[in-house]
């Protein structure tokens, strides 16, 4: 869609008369499937056909009534899995076939060569109680249903001779499922009528309807459908008049429920991405398929907070429903401009408990109205995020070039959400407590949570919603895009916060990290087709890795060309809104071209895009010649399997984008010049530079000082040296005064040099390839311990002391074993305490009014909370004396409040006010805390009154706990779905797990509970792969068998979660055999009074 074009007739409807009903389904009870099935009744579907046209005819909506009146003399328990009572009119149960069809449909567009869906008109019927109570006028029988619910699709085909309709409805209800999405379609009402076009419609005969697994419907018409050409336009409206539930397992349309005062009270919203809208209505469920809604809501009269898309056409109005008992309102929405499916949203709430914050907003003329909207009691707490949104959305506009073309833009929390948020056009829902910033409660950390979450989801209105990906094999060019422009809007909203050195560190080595992994995948991913195969790419490589490929491209291209670029490609894909990546390189390469015609773009990034991983790039400066620098290029990928050799050699060349500079350089500036000079190698290797290197070779002038090569980190590879240079690195490092004047900078005094030099060293260093000072050893772990204690101690930002900690945090779970750990952790207590002592950790004064630009106190910006509290965590951890008596003395003070005082927001009297290091008090308090503090501990967690973000930060100061038995009980109230929302559960077991006794005691409690935990996939990943042992390996192949259930991977959807995981713990095992006993001697060797 255009922004010029208009979409001004908003209340266009569609009419459809239809004169005869020809619905045929299959036997419910029949044991036969699909196409057996209609061979055998045919006889019956023409006879049944004439029969439902005369009953439909004569007595239309009486068909409905008795049906309606039917069920509810006869279903007022609990709801069936499929087949309702038996309807009254004699054409055959009305349920889908018992075991769906074996053949295989995934992609609408292999069925439906030719049709085009253009529009829907949505009624959707919302049977949902206000609250729990037995007297709610909605019968039983209806609740949580979408019973009188229809949908009319309007569409067209560009082919002949088109007999069959393909789409997506929820009917294949996965075992096990609680409440199940089963959409049921009334006698006679699946209808395909030819629109008029001059004079009167046409019904075309439906003769049946195949049920095939992945929720795919086949509809199969008795006569083909008139081609649209050039001259005429020919369109049919697909109605199906269904019922589906509103389950309460987030997924599709659910409900989501709250307590206020004793009772338990519910709204509905809606989760569609990426797959989910087919589980609410028939739909044409792909993300390359756009088309326009227009969206009735009917509803309780108490849920007037309700909301969709687009504004309302005009307030809501009372509607009267056949049964008569329910005071019903409805509301009828404009007209969407084309989008997918998956971004329609909706929320049906309570507008005496959720309210609005809305301000019009000078974004456009007339002014945008945006709103935060959420639970009353706590709305107070969306003002961050509303104030971030404007900014945000400001800079987005001006940054690309494209206004908001949307009537309004809500952003709601609701309290069960599975994702953070999803992006829905005009109505992004939020989790709750990602969306809410409380001042005086939440912490810097959450605070920037909220502006990240908000940028991200924000510039998805342009990369995802406007421009989207034309499959899900595809899903970098929404979720890395938005992960890459979340940074430069979240900064731009913050520009104190002095997080714009982050990116490499939040994004480029998480990137890394998954990439290396035997089981990642390449961006373009075309292998895609299953729901579980959908799932499974919305993770660390579509996200971080695009985004910092991206990164990337940018660094090449500089960024206000790359910027450039991005405008027009915005420009010229809006018009159809379907993107592939072929689509943004070419536009790359137009914009760069004209200047410099060598440059191809396409060519350059096509193994970046096309294939999984990335390569390490080895530098070896010649010891006579030392103007010669020589390079060769390897894929770096983790060894997985008992001797190494399972990973085929992969000899994918990429085209890497080279800067070098040179350690003696001095000045700020120098390192921004460095950063500006690319040349490509695009040999697998050479004893020198190629010819167009020629503007990078000055570095190499200088012989007395070290290289630096892939200059702030913008290529997405990792860089080796000669084991001179890394010495010369390590000796700079540790001579280095971090507080010089900008003239006296070297690369190392840019914080993402010494986060990318140390992140390199020990992954590196992980597979064996660090020169070692013997020649005869392998690589070993004397670079990267070297490079991080000879200088850590004087570290003063919190990127780089991150990079160090996260890889020691391998160590330290890799080393845990009676004769390793003790020496380990020994040599960490030494090199954290000077640390502790040296940094005042616990005094922070995180500035914490809302307002986008308030200033931080100077001394105080996000950088520094979070390098205080991470010296406060780890010291903690590795015991250091003076951090666990600090965090008793909080601790004990903060339990001595009492339950009112210990969570009163902004209580100046607390003495743990200081928030930002609360859940650290909390932890390692609790860990030598006695069973009169447990015991006050859990009184709160399982008090239903504290909030969910209180739950948590409890559960995870619980989670620290050093006790067999209290950390068995807290596994227990984890899992318990009552205590916290089952979307907290992975967060719950990781915060168990984070000690080794934690992660024992959770590996085995998810072996026995394994069928009743929710967020699984995230426990798998998180404390499957930090398994180590041949018997835990032994003991994870076995759960995942269980997982499996005989069925295949593809359609497991935990199954990519378990392949990783596996892999992870065959590299585990692998490096504990090869370095475990290594470190652990090295370590013994350093901070030692007479080493
Ligand atoms: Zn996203």
């Amino acid at each position: 869609m255009g922004r010029g074009q208009a979409f001004t007739d908003h209340r266009e409807t569609e009419v459809v008369k239809t004169t005869t009903r020809t619905t045929v389904k299959p036997l419910s009870s029949s044991r036969e499937t699909g196409w057996m099935w209609q061979a055998r009744y045919l006889p019956l579907i023409i006879l049944t056909v004439l029969f439902a046209g005369v009953l439909a005819a004569l007595i239309g909506i009486s068909v409905l009534l008795a049906q309606t009146t039917a069920k509810l003399n006869t279903c007022n328990a609990a709801r069936p899995q499929g087949v309702t009572a038996a309807p009254t009119v004699t054409v055959g149960p009305t349920g889908p076939p018992v075991e769906p069809e074996e053949k295989l449909i995934y992609r609408l567009s292999e069925a439906n060569e030719g049709i085009l869906p253009t529009h829907y008109d949505l009624i959707l019927q919302i049977h949902v109680p206000v609250t729990s109570a037995a007297d709610e006028p909605i019968p039983v029988a209806d609740r949580f249903t979408t019973k009188g619910s229809s949908v009319a699709i309007t569409l067209r085909t560009t082919k002949a001779n088109v007999t069959t309709i393909t789409l997506h409805a929820r009917h294949d209800v996965p075992e096990g499922s609680q409440s199940g999405h089963l959409q049921k379609f009334k006698e006679g009402a699946v209808t395909v009528t030819e629109k008029p076009i001059s004079t009167k419609s046409k019904t075309i005969p439906v003769t049946s309807v195949e049920y095939l697994k992945a929720d795919i419907i086949v509809i199969h018409l008795g006569e083909a459908l008139t081609a649209t050409t050039e001259n005429i336009t020919v369109e049919y409206s697909l109605k199906f008049e269904f019922e589906g539930f509103i389950g309460d397992d987030n997924e599709g349309l659910y409900r989501s429920q709250y307590k206020k005062g004793s009772d338990t009270k519910y709204l509905v919203t809606s989760h569609f991405q990426a797959y989910k809208a087919r589980r609410a209505f028939p739909c044409f469920d792909e993300p390359g398929i756009r088309s326009t809604f227009t969206t009735t809501l009917r509803y309780p009269a108490t849920f007037l907070m309700t909301r969709t898309n687009t504004a309302e056409v005009r307030p809501a109005q009372n509607w009267v429903a056949p049964n008569g008992t329910v005071l019903w309102k409805e509301s009828v929405f404009e007209r969407t401009k084309p989008m997918p499916v998956y971004l329609n949203a909706f929320l049906v709430s309570s507008a005496d408990d959720f309210k609005a914050n809305t301000v019009e907003s000078d974004l456009n003329t007339p002014p945008l109205p945006i709103s935060v909207i959420g639970n009353a009691d706590i709305i107070a707490h969306g003002a961050y995020a509303l104030a971030q949104s404007q900014a945000i959305m400001k800079e987005l506009a001006k940054v690309y070039q494209e206004p908001y073309d949307w009537p309004k833009l809500d952003m709601v929390g609701v309290p069960d959400y599975n994702a953070g948020a999803t992006e829905n056009w005009g109505l992004v829902v939020y989790r709750e407590s990602s969306l809410m910033y409380e001042p005086g409660v939440s912490t810097a950390d959450q605070k920037r949570g909220v502006s990240a979450i908000v940028s991200h989801e924000l510039s998805h209105m342009i990369f995802g919603n406007l421009l989207t990906t034309e499959w899900w094999g595809d899903v970098w060019l929404n979720e890395g895009f938005a992960s890459y422009i979340e940074y430069r809007l979240m900064e731009a909203a913050n520009p104190n916060w002095g997080t714009k050195y982050l990116f490499t560190y939040w994004t480029t080595k998480r990137a890394l990290e998954s990439d290396s992994q035997p089981t990642t995948h390449a961006l373009h991913n075309p292998a895609v087709q299953t729901p579980a195969q959908i799932d499974a790419m919305f993770d660390v490589i579509s996200y971080e890795k695009g985004a910092a490929v991206l990164h990337m491209m940018s660094g090449v291209m500089r960024e206000p060309v790359f910027t450039a670029a991005l405008v027009r490609y915005i420009d010229r894909m809006k018009g159809t809104g379907s993107v592939k990546y072929e689509d943004l390189l070419a536009e790359l390469d137009n914009v760069v071209a004209p200047a410099e015609s060598s440059f191809d773009l396409t060519t350059h990034m096509k193994n970046w895009i096309l294939k999984a991983g990335y390569p390490v790039l080895t530098l070896t400066r010649s010891a006579a010649n030392p103007g010669a620098l020589s390079f060769k290029q390897t894929k770096f990928t983790l060894p997985i399997g008992a001797n190494d050799t399972s990973i085929a050699p992969d000899a994918t060349v990429w085209d890497i984008p080279f800067t070098l500079i040179n350690g003696g350089v001095l000045g700020a500036d120098a390192v921004s010049a460095a950063a500006e000079r690319t040349c490509w190698l695009t040999a697998r290797s050479a004893e020198t530079l190629p010819d167009e290197c020629s503007t990078v070779t000055d570095a190499l002038a200088s012989d007395d000082s070290y290289l630096f090569a892939n200059v702030q980190q913008n290529g997405f590879y990792r860089v080796n040296y000669d084991r001179d240079n890394w010495d010369k690195i390590i000796s700079a490092l540790s001579k280095i005064d971090l507080g010089a004047d900008a003239a006296d900078f070297t690369i190392l005094h840019d914080p993402i040099s010494r986060g990318q030099l140390i992140d390199d060293a020990f992954n590196l260093a992980k597979i064996g390839l660090t020169p070692s000072a013997d020649i005869t050893k392998p690589g070993d772990y004397s670079i990267p311990m070297h490079l991080v204690d000879g200088y850590i101690t004087t570290e003063t930002k919190y990127g780089p002391l991150a990079s160090a900690l996260d890889n020691i945090r391998y160590l330290e779970q890799m080393l845990r074993g009676p004769t390793t750990y003790p020496p380990f952790s020994a040599y960490m207590t030494r090199l954290m305490t000077p640390l502790y002592e040296s940094a005042s950790p616990w005094d922070n004064a995180w500035t914490d009014a809302a307002e986008p630009n308030a200033t931080p106190n100077s001394e105080e910006t996000y950088d520094s909370v979070m390098f205080n509290n991470l010296i406060i965590e780890t010291a903690c951890f590795y015991e250091v004396d003076g951090c666990l008596k600090e965090a008793v003395r909080r601790f004990s003070a903060w339990l001595n409040l009492g339950p009112d005082q210990a969570f009163a927001p902004g209580n100046s009297s607390a003495p743990l006010n200081i928030i930002q290091t609360k859940s650290l008090a909390l932890c390692y308090g609790m860990r030598s805390g006695s069973s009169a503090q447990w015991n006050d501990m859990k009184t709160l967690l399982i008090n239903s009154t504290i909030t969910n973000s209180n739950k948590l930060a409890l559960l995870r100061g619980m989670a620290c706990s050093d006790d067999d038995s209290r950390i068995e009980e807290l596994l227990e109230l984890s899992a318990d779905g009552i205590t916290i929302r089952a979307q907290d559960v992975g967060s719950a077991f990781s915060y168990i797990a984070r000690f080794p006794k934690g992660h024992a005691l959770a590996w085995n409690y998810l072996q026995k509970n394994w069928k009743t935990l929710a967020r699984r996939s995230s426990i798998i990943a998180d404390i499957g792969g930090s398994l180590k042992s041949n018997w835990q390996l032994a003991q994870l192949r076995e759960l995942y068998e269980v997982a499996l259930d005989g069925k295949e991977p593809r359609d497991v959807p935990e199954a990519a979660a378990f392949e990783r995981a596996i892999a992870r713990v065959e590299t585990n095992i692998l490096w504990t055999s090869k370095y475990a006993a290594q470190v652990a001697s090295l370590v013994k060797t350093l901070r030692q009074p007479n080493p």
